[in-house]
C-alpha cells in the first residue's frame, strides 16, 4: 500500500478532475456499494461473530439493516437532495435569485470505533460519498474480522482515488492525523476526541465529533415495570451492553426500587436463560483488556444480580449493581458494558444531583407516564438525544438528527442529516442586470440616506 501522504495527494488530485461533483457518477458508486454489501451480509455477520460473538439477529438489527437502509435513502433522494436550493431574495440582493448550493468539502478522513464495526464506519462513509467528497476510512484494529472484511468491500466497489480503507491502530491513526484534511468524522472516545480536536484545529479543518459518556435512564413510579424492565434490559444488554447510547445506570424512583430490580432479574433470565454465558445470544467483551477494566470496576460494589467474570473467555455476565455512592470506579467513567448501576431517588433535586455530576451524556432517557416531569426532565438538562419510554430507538429515525453536546460530541448525522454534514453551503446571489437602483452608490446624502433607512426597517 502507498504511504498516506501519496494516498491522501492521489485522492486530492482526483477530486480536483471534478467527477466526484457529478451527482450519476456518485449513484453510481453508492449502487455499486449496495450489491457489494448484500452479497456480503453472511460474511459481514461471521466477521461480527467472530469478533466479539455478536448473532446474526443483533448484527442484522444493528449494523447490517441500518446501513442498508440509509443506502436506500440515499440512493432514493440523492437527486432531489444534492440540487441547488432556490431561496426568497431579500430586498437588499433585489433584483436576484438566490440559492444554496450543497458543494463537497473535498478530502475526507474518518475515523471508526470497534463496538459497532460495519454501522459506525459505513454510515458516514456512505453520506461522504454522496455529498461528493473522497474518503480515507480507517476502521478499528480491534474488530480484526469486520475491518478486514470492510477493507475488501472498499476495494471491490471504489477506486483508491474515490475510497481506500487505511488498517492499523495508535501509529496509524496519529500519522493519519497529520495530514491536512477538508473534513474529519471521528467516532470514538471522548479522550481520543480530544486528540482528533486538537490536530484538526491545526489545520482548522472542520470536525464531527460522535462520543460518549454517561447516560442516565430515569424510571420514576408511575410506569409499567415489566414492560419498562423488558425494554431496559433489551437496550443495556444489546451488544453486550457496548453501545454508546446504551443507559449507563439508572435513576430509579425509591418506592418502586426494589419491586423494580425483581423484575430486571426476571427479565435477563428470561432473556438470557439462567446462564447466559451459554446464551447464543449473548455478546462478549471486544478484548481482555477491556474484560479487565470491566471487573475492576465491579470490585467493592454491592452486586445484586450476575457478576461473573471469565477474563479468558471476554465474558462479563448481565450485571445489577445496587449503588448509593457516585465516588466509585463505575461511575468515574463510562460503563461501556453488560453492568448496570442502580440507584434511588426520592426528589426531582435527587436526580439532578446526579445527572449533574457528570457531562453532558449522548443519550438521556426517563421512563413515565407523567407527561409533566417528562416535559420537565427534557427540557432541564442537555444531552446529544433520547427516547421516552425506550432506549436506543431514536437512532433509528434517520429523519433525527444523531450526535452529542459538550463532551459527547459536536455535529450529527444519519439520513439527510449525513448528506448535510458532509456538505458545505455555499450561497448564491444570481443578480439581475436589468435594473439597478442608485442609492447605494456614493456620493451619498441624507435623501439616500432615508431611502435606506426606510429599506431595512420594511425588511429587516
Ligand atoms: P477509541 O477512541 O479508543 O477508538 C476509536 C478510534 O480511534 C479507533 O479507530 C482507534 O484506532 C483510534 N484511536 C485510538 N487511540 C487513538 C489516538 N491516540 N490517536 C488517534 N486515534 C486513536 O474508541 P473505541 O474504544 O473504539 O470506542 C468506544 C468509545 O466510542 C466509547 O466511548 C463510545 O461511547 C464511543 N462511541 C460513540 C459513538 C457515537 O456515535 N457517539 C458510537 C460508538 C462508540
Amino acid at each position: 500500500m502507498k504511504s498516506i501522504p501519496n494516498i491522501l495527494s492521489t485522492q486530492k488530485n482526483f477530486f480536483k478532475t471534478q467527477k466526484t461533483k457529478d451527482v450519476s457518477y456518485r449513484l453510481i458508486l453508492l449502487k455499486a456499494l449496495r450489491l457489494e454489501i448484500i452479497s456480503n451480509e453472511q460474511a459481514i455477520y461471521e466477521a461480527l461473530k467472530k469478533d466479539f460473538n455478536k448473532s446474526e439477529f443483533e448484527s442484522f438489527l444493528s449494523e447490517y439493516g441500518l446501513v442498508i437502509s440509509e443506502l436506500n435513502l440515499v440512493i432514493k433522494n440523492l437527486k432531489k437532495w444534492a440540487k441547488p436550493k432556490r431561496v426568497t431574495a431579500s430586498l437588499l440582493t433585489f433584483p436576484s435569485r438566490d440559492y444554496i448550493y450543497k458543494s463537497p468539502y473535498g478530502n475526507v478522513l474518518i475515523i471508526g470505533p470497534w463496538n459497532y464495526p460495519f454501522l459506525l464506519t459505513m454510515e458516514p462513509l456512505i453520506m461522504a460519498i454522496a455529498a461528493g467528497n473522497t474518503v480515507v476510512l480507517k476502521p478499528s484494529e480491534l474488530t480484526t474480522n469486520t475491518s478486514q472484511l470492510i477493507s475488501e468491500i472498499i476495494s471491490n466497489v471504489f477506486p483508491k482515488q474515490v475510497v481506500i480503507s487505511v488498517q492499523g491502530g495508535v501509529p496509524v491513526a496519529t500519522e493519519l492525523l497529520t495530514q491536512k484534511w477538508d473534513y474529519i468524522f471521528f467516532t470514538g472516545s471522548v479522550a481520543v476526541g480530544k486528540i482528533v480536536a486538537k490536530a484538526a484545529a491545526k489545520h482548522l479543518t472542520p470536525v464531527t465529533l460522535e462520543l460518549g459518556g454517561k447516560s442516565p435512564c430515569i424510571v420514576d413510579d408511575t410506569v409499567d415495570l415489566k414492560l419498562t424492565a423488558r425494554r431496559v434490559i433489551w437496550g443495556k444488554f444489546l451488544n453486550g451492553g457496548q453501545t454508546c447510547i446504551a443507559a449507563d445506570y439508572l435513576i430509579v424512583n425509591d418506592n418502586i426500587k426494589e419491586v423494580f430490580i425483581e423484575i430486571l432479574k426476571k427479565e435477563i433470565i428470561r432473556a438470557y436463560g439462567q446462564n447466559p454465558k451459554k446464551s447464543k445470544d449473548f455478546p462478549r467483551i471486544i478484548n481482555k483488556q477491556h474484560t479487565k477494566r470491566l471487573a475492576k470496576a465491579l470490585d467493592n460494589t454491592h452486586i445484586i444480580f450476575g457478576g461473573e467474570v471469565d477474563i479468558e473467555n471476554r465474558y462479563i455476565s448481565p450485571t445489577l449493581v445496587d449503588l448509593t455512592n457516585l465516588d466509585c470506579e463505575l461511575m468515574n467513567n463510562e460503563i461501556f458494558g453488560p453492568i448496570l448501576p442502580i440507584l434511588a431517588y426520592k426528589t426531582d433535586i435527587d436526580i439532578e444531583n446526579i445527572i449533574r455530576t457528570f457531562e453532558k451524556p449522548l443519550a438521556f432517557y426517563v421512563f413515565s407516564n407523567n407527561k409533566s416531569f417528562i416535559d420537565s426532565t427534557i427540557n432541564k438538562f442537555e444531552f446529544g438525544g433520547g427516547v421516552v419510554n425506550d432506549l436506543l430507538i431514536h437512532f433509528g429515525n434517520p429523519k433525527l438528527p444523531f450526535g452529542g453536546v459538550g463532551s459527547s460530541g459536536m455535529g450529527a448525522y444519519h439520513g439527510k442529516h449525513g448528506f448535510d454534514t458532509f456538505s458545505h453551503e455555499k450561497s448564491i446571489v444570481k443578480r439581475g442586470t436589468w435594473i439597478d437602483p442608485p442609492t447605494r452608490y456614493a456620493p451619498y446624502d441624507n435623501k439616500k440616506m432615508t431611502i435606506i433607512r426606510k429599506m431595512f426597517k420594511w425588511f429587516g
